[in-house]
């Protein structure tokens, strides 16, 4: 009996956007932690490959799959090959997100629906096929944005307004699954040292920061880690800021 349940305690996870910067430091912490990490990828074939060797080199248990969040069918397959590869679906985390700025005067349409597709859209998708799947205890978490609650720079309103709506979205998924023993939170790095952030930004960033410095990827998984551990249980629906102090 003891050994059934030690065998339970190997959590599935499934990161979106997983190969690159915030999510890719998600995947190692959890896998770190003991979970068996699935996570997709759009393009970057080379890097989620490599990822995905780093942690079953480490003797973990990692699947790296090609699904763009933009598209539903993809998506959902990607859920499915985790339960399939993992038996299970304890974790999502949705990472997959994408930066476009113009200011509104001539933003253009496809690059909204892009970004509303991939930051909104997709994470709804990945959700509402995750819940198909877990049980009591589960685990969920978006990656949204200290632009939801500041803007803070020209040109950010798509990204803002994408980042705004996940965090609402969290809250009514919230009490939708809370009867389930369900948790879902959203994380909302300020700058963080990825690719995401034109290099060009950079000092100027640095410059709104009490802290002096961009976030780390890993402190952005550290959030991560403790919101899908057991003792995070009475955490839900609420959206958590990192940002070095930039909305103090
Ligand atoms: P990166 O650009 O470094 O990485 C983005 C990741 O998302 C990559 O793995 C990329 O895969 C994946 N991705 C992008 N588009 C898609 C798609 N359509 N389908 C599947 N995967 C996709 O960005 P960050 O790590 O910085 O960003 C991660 C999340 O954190 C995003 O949601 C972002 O908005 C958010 N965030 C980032 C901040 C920052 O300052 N870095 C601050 C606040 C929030 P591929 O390489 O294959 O395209």
């Amino acid at each position: 009996m003891k050994q059934a349940n030690s065998a339970k305690a190997i959590k599935a996870a499934l990161v979106t956007g997983g190969s690159r910067g915030i999510g890719a430091a998600i995947v190692e912490r959890l896998a770190r932690d003991g979970a068996a990490v699935a996570f997709t990828y759009a393009s970057s074939e080379t890097a989620a490959l490599d990822l995905a060797a780093k942690i079953e080199a480490a003797g973990g248990r990692a699947l790296a799959i090609k699904a763009d969040s933009a598209d539903e069918a993809q998506l959902r397959a990607a859920v499915n090959r985790t339960v399939d590869a993992f038996g299970s679906l304890d974790i999502l985390v949705n990472s997959a997100g994408v930066l476009e700025m113009a200011p509104v005067e001539t933003f253009a349409i496809a690059q909204l629906d892009r970004s509303y597709a991939v930051n909104v859209r997709g994470a709804f998708i990945a959700i509402q096929e995750a819940l198909r799947h877990m049980q009591a205890g589960g685990r969920i978490v978006t990656i949204g944005s200290i632009t939801a609650a500041r803007a803070g720079f020209a040109g950010s309103s798509v990204y803002a307004m994408s980042k705004g709506a996940l965090a609402s979205m969290v809250r009514g998924i919230a009490i939708d699954v809370a009867q389930r023993g369900i948790t879902i939170n959203n994380v909302q790095p300020g700058p963080t040292q990825t690719d995401i952030v034109p290099a060009e930004y950079v000092d100027a960033l640095v410059n709104m920061l009490p802290v002096g410095r961009l976030g780390k990827p890993e402190e952005i998984a550290g959030m991560v880690a403790y919101l899908v551990s057991p003792e995070a249980g009475y955490v839900t629906g609420a959206s958590l800021t990192m940002d070095g102090g930039m909305t103090a």
